[in-house]
């Protein structure tokens, strides 16, 4: 097949040049003997080329090549075996696309691939399922036009894919889907829907839980630190070996209810998306008064509390919930910073949004315990919080606050020298007064 051809075209050549010289010999006319003879073999190549030309335009046939001689027949053979291994080749590939086809249409969840401007290429068949696609009228079609719930567009717009979204399925609202977007390629879309209705029912009755739990041991504690209260009121007619236990009772008491409140609240900001309000809220106004509750809070251990607000910026939002978020963070700071520390408050706007930064000089936090910070009942160390009297639950309820307000916390901290907890809000969520 490889054989190297010039040697024989060249001894043929010269064969067919000397046949024609021995001609010219015996005729006399070398020039017309030559002439003949060369177009001749031209002659026949070209008819070797027609026959190529003819056999290639009819491939589709699949016909094989006919019968050729010398060169002429190794190059039929070559680009016959080359359509075969090429024909071969595309079998391959479309048995690897059909496999693929048919194991994504398999799945239970929904595969759907966008271009880079969003407009749907390709999806399954579960995707028609959970998201209503139709084969004939969909293609081509942007995914906002189809599922138009503004947290999804305003999702898919951000180009900010880390973490998935969850909704209600645009053809069936009592089911839930989960939303996880990967962006591959030239800036294109693969889309994952998965249902996710059980997961989303039981964290649902997790939450309710939760939540009844705590309404309903509200009211026998209440009355138990009511009773309390009197007992420890009139002291003077009580046993006073009982006052020790009594007063551990009331502190107790009063810790259990603090830990009822935060769960309750939890599960308040767990059950709407947004929060309720969207008033501008005077952030400054807020901060002041927080402050001057840490500066009691602190009392004789003598914390230098200092406050720098920039008196334009409002935040819009709940003013109960920022309320409850700052709080937490200016009382932890006071918490966990030994007496006479100095802790401040700051709150600014710049580029990129307005931030609200809370810097205490108290006992820091390891790198390795950050990351679970915000988790329920997670602490550094127990012994820490006993001593505080935490519940474990501040900075979840100020994570969930800031998610609520689209904001996220930011935590720096080195052991020995202090933390700082800095809010950061986007821009759309400021309003500047003139
Ligand atoms: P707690 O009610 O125990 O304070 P939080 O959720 O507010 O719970 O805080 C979780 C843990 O983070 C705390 O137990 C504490 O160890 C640590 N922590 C929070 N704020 C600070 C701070 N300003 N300095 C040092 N450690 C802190």
């Amino acid at each position: 097949m490889n054989q190297d051809w010039r040697g024989p075209l060249i001894r043929r050549l010269l064969l067919l040049i000397g046949a024609c010289l021995l001609v010219g010999l015996i005729t006399g006319e070398y020039a017309w003997a030559l002439v003949i003879g060369l177009a001749g073999y031209l002659g026949w190549h070209l008819k070797q080329l027609l026959r190529l030309h003819t056999w290639l335009r009819t491939r589709e046939d699949n016909q094989p090549p006919p019968e050729g001689y010398g060169l002429w027949g190794e190059v039929f053979d070559s680009i016959y075996h080359l359509q075969r291994r090429d024909q071969k080749a595309r079998a391959r590939l479309q048995a690897v696309i059909d496999r693929v086809q048919e194991s994504t249409a398999a799945l239970k969840d929904a595969v759907i691939m966008l271009d880079r401007d969003g407009n749907l290429e390709w999806w399954n068949l579960a995707a028609e399922k959970l998201l209503g696609l139709k084969t004939l009228q969909d293609g081509g079609q942007p995914i906002i036009n189809l599922v138009r719930d503004p947290r999804f567009i305003e999702y898919f717009e951000r180009s900010n894919y880390l973490e998935p979204l969850e909704l209600p399925s645009p053809i069936n609202a009592r089911r839930r889907l989960q939303f996880h977007i990967t962006q591959y390629g030239n800036r294109e879309h693969l889309m994952l829907v998965r249902d996710i209705t059980r997961l989303h029912q039981l964290e649902q009755m997790r939450k309710d839980f939760v939540a009844n739990v705590s309404h309903e041991l509200r009211t026998p504690l209440t009355v138990i630190a009511g009773y309390l209260e009197t007992l420890l009121d009139n002291v003077d007619e009580v046993n006073p070996r009982w006052l020790r236990a009594l007063q551990q009772m009331q502190q107790q008491g009063g810790r259990m209810q603090n830990l009822l409140n935060d769960l309750l609240l939890l599960a308040k900001l767990e059950a709407t998306d947004y929060p309720s309000d969207n008033l501008p809220v005077a952030v400054d106004l807020l901060l002041l008064s927080i402050k001057n509750d840490a500066q009691a809070l602190s009392a004789e251990r003598g914390h230098r509390i200092s406050l720098e607000a920039d008196p334009h910026l409002k935040l819009k939002g709940s003013e109960a919930e920022l309320r409850s978020a700052f709080s937490n963070l200016v009382f932890n700071a006071v918490k966990y910073t030994p007496n006479e520390g100095h802790i401040s408050i700051r709150w600014w706007a710049d580029e990129h949004g307005a931030h609200l930064a809370v810097e205490d000089s108290g006992l820091g936090i390891e790198a390795k315990h950050l990351p679970r910070l915000t988790e329920r009942f997670y602490r550094v160390d127990s012994s820490r919080a006993s001593n505080t009297g935490g519940t474990g639950l501040g900075l979840a309820i100020v994570k969930h606050v800031l998610l609520r307000h689209r904001a996220r916390l930011d935590i720096d901290s080195t052991l020995g020298k202090g933390s700082t907890f800095t809010c950061h809000f986007p821009g759309t969520q400021l309003v500047r007064r003139s």
